[in-house]
């Protein structure tokens, strides 16, 4: 690193923890880059192993014009992709970032602007774990997506249920997500809570204020330091009393220069700046990169030289992510018809049914009726699809262990108990006559 990495840095830490002097100091500190005056500051555990910039998580909001692409790393160099941009080639912003590959992408609702660049990233980039929000997509580009996907089999497939992925010293919580009573995408997004120590960032796709008004309710709203704006900064997502819970100091506004949607709106333009200290918009300011350390400091960076660059850390494959990795790959049979069955479940098995299921994905072109249709375990712990149930074309249905209220793309076995075979185990599906018509063995 030269000093020259940090000139167009601005450093600033939550309101409520540190006095201004402190503040200035600081960037004092960073803007002449010694290390180790940092590294002391900070009180990171860095022990020689990382210098300041790697011990803090960096929330990188990359310039894709209309949509959203963000890129969170670690300190110990793990990388997750959340939305890949409305299609501009990612290449080079991620080249700049030494990404190699991404342990976990999220695709946070299937509209364009955030998963248009995605089936360039699965292709051109090694990728582990991918979410979405389980709704399938009738357009083009979400069918590339998972097209690509089901031939790139070593990427394991998660559903955004509750769940904490750890990407080394950085926790993910996956927050729960409404109930689909509409056909309102936005409101379906992928909700996540980043967090390193006491620095949190709120991440929610496209929520509008349905959406923010049930994650309050659901008090899964901490005080955070970051917020992406929802949905662009547009009128329907600018929510004071969410605001009033989120507290960020730094609000950045993913947007296209002069997009057609009016994004960001007056309204977001008026209110943001009355609950943060700080509000980037990356039509204005290019990439913003937000590091947050554990203490609950944070840096922004502005521009698309950026402090990460030179810093990428070959991630550490020996570091879990996530609990609740499947054991078995689909297996395509002759119905187009695909079983996995994701058996280990975070934690306790037993305590946690709903965190195992099975998945049957339907890889034709034609929707498939399973009305009547039981899926059941080597051990015989059946569940019959009730009448109306179809697997969609090119599409999938979750059948969760535990309890549960179905819709028409998840459906709960009802079982208080573990159902799956961590260890291995048969999931056979017969039809209504009571032919099987799909087996899985792991
Ligand atoms: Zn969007």
């Amino acid at each position: 690193m030269t000093p020259g990495d940090f000139t167009a840095a601005t450093v600033t830490e939550p309101r409520s923890s540190r006095s201004l002097k402190h503040v200035v100091s600081v960037a004092a500190l960073v803007s002449s880059a010694v290390l180790a005056a940092c590294s002391s500051i900070f009180g990171q555990d860095l022990d020689g192993r990382y210098d300041l910039v790697a011990a803090a998580v960096e929330v990188v909001f990359l310039d894709v014009g209309q949509g959203d692409a963000v890129v969170v790393r670690s300190p110990e160099g793990q990388t997750a992709l959340i939305d890949a941009g409305p299609g501009v080639d990612l290449s080079a912003a991620l080249n700049q970032l030494g990404i190699e590959q991404f342990d976990l992408v999220v695709a946070t609702h299937p509209h364009a602007d955030h998963i248009g660049g995605m089936w360039q990233v699965l292709q051109s980039v090694p990728v582990r774990f991918y979410m979405d929000n389980g709704q399938p997509h009738t357009t083009t580009t979400y069918l590339t997506v998972m097209q690509v996907l089901r031939s790139r089999p070593e990427i394991t497939y998660l559903e955004a249920v509750p769940r904490t992925l750890q990407l080394g010293s950085v926790s993910i919580e996956v927050l729960p997500l409404p109930p689909r009573a509409s056909s309102n995408l936005n409101n379906h997004s992928v909700g996540l809570v980043v967090r390193h120590g006491e620095f949190k960032a709120f991440l929610s796709g496209d929520s509008e204020q349905p959406e923010l008004q049930y994650f309050l309710q659901a008090g899964v709203v901490p005080d955070v330091t970051l917020l992406k704006a929802p949905h662009h900064g547009s009128d329907d997502a600018v929510s004071e009393p969410f605001l009033a819970a989120a507290r960020p100091e730094v609000v950045v506004i993913s947007v296209g220069f002069g997009n057609s949607y009016g994004h960001p709106s007056p309204s977001a333009l008026f209110t943001y700046p009355r609950y943060a200290n700080e509000v980037f918009r990356t039509d204005q300011h290019g990439q913003v990169t937000v590091s947050g350390y554990e203490d609950g400091t944070y840096k922004v960076t502005l521009g698309a030289t950026v402090v990460a660059q030179g810093r990428a850390r070959p991630s550490e494959p020996g570091i879990p992510l996530p609990a609740g990795a499947p054991v078995t790959r689909p297996q395509p049979v002759g119905t187009g018809i695909a079983i996995s069955v994701f058996a280990d479940a975070p934690g306790n098995d037993n305590q946690n049914a709903n965190g195992e299921y099975a998945m049957l994905s339907n890889d034709s072109d034609r929707a498939l009726d399973i009305s009547g249709w039981t899926l059941c375990d080597a051990a015989r712990h059946c569940f019959t699809f009730p009448s109306g149930s179809r697997v969609p074309s090119e599409g999938m249905v979750i059948i969760y262990t535990g309890r549960g209220v179905s819709d028409r793309a998840r459906f709960f076995m009802g079982s208080g108990a573990a159902v799956w075979n961590n260890d291995g185990d048969t999931a056979t599906l017969y039809d209504r006559t009571g032919q099987a018509v799909a087996s899985h063995a792991y």
